[in-house]
């Protein structure tokens, strides 16, 4: 296999990004995704850091530039320092990132900055402590905000996830658009996307970004040009603002067109797309340490990558909820 070839799909999409989910446990209950909290379905245990190793350096070979560590909540592993050093010290990862609830955030935040982190997603759905609170099941935001204050210091880029829910859109809104007068993070909008697990949840709670993003434009925000490695967000940035804006719209026209990233969850099992029937197994070859024969098998893969998730249909596939496979 020739080193750093870029894996490409029979529709043309290349795969410059891995989101590798280092374990499915999480500790908060977030109502869209584990609304009663994590139940323990793993069969076994999660990808070690040596076999996370060997999945980030097959990976590599295949020309993945950007490693995103996710979950559940990636910050209940003790080794994630260790993760984060494996992904910053495999030949041809140009930048790692953690997506994380950032229940930890100020006590660990340093350390994970040492290990190599560049880049940092924080899980916030809304800047009113109370309600933060009742869609997580934690009251803990103002830690949280400690540690993104944290992050900023230490330069990491930061961006903070916000799934939009349709009551009080609006309230929300302002209240993140106030913070982001000041504070230089990229906050991006995620639409709520229909699991197995949320179906009635997300009848009455999804909304389409479309709204906010025609309301943005119009108040001067502008759209970026978007990076080869680059999430599927639109980015709006605004001379007013020291933030950033992103929209990630699941539900729009050739949402999937412009999929460059691959995961791998943490039972290592490949998902081809986060609403595929099923994740398919590379465990074995995973645990030989041998990256060749892995990148040759996930090459051989590739060709059964669907065009679209089929969300727009009601598609959810295997995808019971989003801690599975880490988002
Ligand atoms: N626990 C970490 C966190 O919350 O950031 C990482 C895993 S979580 C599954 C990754 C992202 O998926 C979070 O930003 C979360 O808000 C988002 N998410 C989870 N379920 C979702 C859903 N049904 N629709 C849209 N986004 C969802
Ligand atoms: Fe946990 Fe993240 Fe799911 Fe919330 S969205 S329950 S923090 S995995």
């Amino acid at each position: 296999m020739k080193q750093n070839e870029t894996l490409e799909d029979g529709h043309g999409r290349r795969f410059y990004y891995l989101r590798l989910s280092v374990t499915d446990v999480c500790n908060f209950r977030c109502d869209y995704c584990l609304p009663d909290g994590y139940q323990a379905t793993r069969k076994a245990p999660d990808l070690s850091v040596a076999e996370a190793g060997t999945v980030m350096r097959a990976f590599a070979m295949l020309g993945t530039r950007k490693v995103r560590l996710s979950g559940g909540e990636p910050s209940l592993r003790k080794d994630l320092p260790e993760l984060i050093q494996a992904a910053s010290a495999t030949p041809g990862i140009q930048r790692v990132a953690v997506t994380s609830n950032g229940y930890r955030l100020p006590s660990v935040i340093d350390t994970w900055h040492r290990s190599g982190l560049h880049q940092l997603n924080i899980s916030i759905d809304s800047l009113d402590n109370a309600e933060f609170a009742h869609i997580t099941g934690h009251d803990c935001l103002p830690k949280i905000r400690t540690g993104i204050d944290r992050a900023l210091e230490l330069g990491i880029q930061t961006k903070v996830n916000a799934v939009l829910l349709s009551d009080g859109a609006q309230a929300r809104l302002h209240q993140f658009l106030d913070w982001l007068k000041t504070t230089p993070v990229t906050l991006r909008f995620i639409e709520l996307m229909q699991t197995g697990d949320n179906r009635d949840y997300f009848a009455s709670n999804h909304v389409r970004g479309s709204d906010i993003e025609q309301q943005l434009i119009e108040s001067g925000w502008q759209l970026l040009p978007r990076a080869l490695d680059a999430g599927p967000a639109r980015e709006y940035v605004h001379p007013d603002y020291a933030g950033r804006i992103g929209l990630i719209t699941p539900y729009s026209k050739d949402f999937c067109n412009s999929c460059n990233r691959l995961r791998i969850s943490a039972q290592g099992k490949l998902h081809l797309c986060l609403f595929s029937d099923a994740g398919l197994d590379l465990r074995e070859t995973i645990r030989t340490g041998d990256a060749d024969a892995l990148a040759e098998k996930v090459r051989a893969l590739i060709g059964n990558k669907e065009v679209s998730h089929y969300l727009q249909q009601g598609n959810t596939g295997g995808t019971q909820n989003l801690s599975i496979i880490g988002g």
